[in-house]
């Protein structure tokens, strides 16, 4: 279990968290948590988001309840790395965009003492590891998998069902193109044969 740590406790010691999950699940929300803690302590707090996901903001990390922070756009993660100078805390979002190197940078971030918080879904809508995400799971002091609610039955959800039939991963969009589904309930939309036990509670239709 992840436990904040006191923040003057260990100056200058460097760490990795992530916080991921599938859409709708509150990563970013616990992201914002997090970070607006630190400002509370008045750490230098730094947040990046891939330049790709401009949904909402240009400038800030935006979550679905509308709790905004401050956020500069990047287009590469080494870009990180140069304007992470002098910080105590580096956020970053909508981790799952970035390129493969962000394994690299959140490791050499936490090796120059500065505290990582990364958020980023940790499956696309196929159900597979979502670009760095697996990587930045490993190399990670504390993971935190957050849920969402299978909008179909109730029951937790960790998968992110896309209704469009487009077959990118990246297609930015909100509750018009994902909804997020228990394993069961997203298993049906596959189309693939269910292991005979787990019909016996599910309720008839959807
Ligand atoms: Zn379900």
């Amino acid at each position: 279990m992840f436990i904040e740590r006191d923040v003057n406790s260990h100056k200058k010691q460097g760490s990795i968290e992530v916080v991921t999950g599938s859409m709708f699940s509150g990563k970013t929300e616990e992201l914002i948590r997090r970070l607006k803690r630190a400002k509370f302590a008045k750490q230098k707090v730094e947040i990046f988001k891939p330049a790709i996901d401009v949904r909402y903001s240009q400038t800030e990390v935006v979550s679905h309840d509308e709790n905004a922070i401050r956020s500069t756009p990047v287009d590469n993660s080494s870009n990180i790395l140069m304007l992470s100078a002098d910080v105590a805390v580096v956020g970053i979002d909508e981790a799952q965009f970035f390129d493969k190197g962000l394994v690299d940078v959140v490791v050499k971030l936490a090796n120059m003492g500065i505290r990582v918080i990364v958020a980023g879904l940790d499956m696309d809508f196929k159900g597979a590891p979502f670009g760095p995400m697996p990587g930045i799971m490993a190399v990670a002091d504390h993971v935190t998998k957050v849920h969402a609610i299978c909008v179909r039955c109730g029951s937790i959800a960790q998968f992110s069902h896309r209704f469009s039939e487009k077959e990118q991963v990246v297609l930015l969009g909100e509750k018009d193109v994902y909804e997020p589904l228990c394993r069961n309930c997203y298993l049906k939309t596959q189309k693939e044969p269910l292991p005979p036990d787990s019909y016996r509670d599910s309720p008839k239709g959807r």
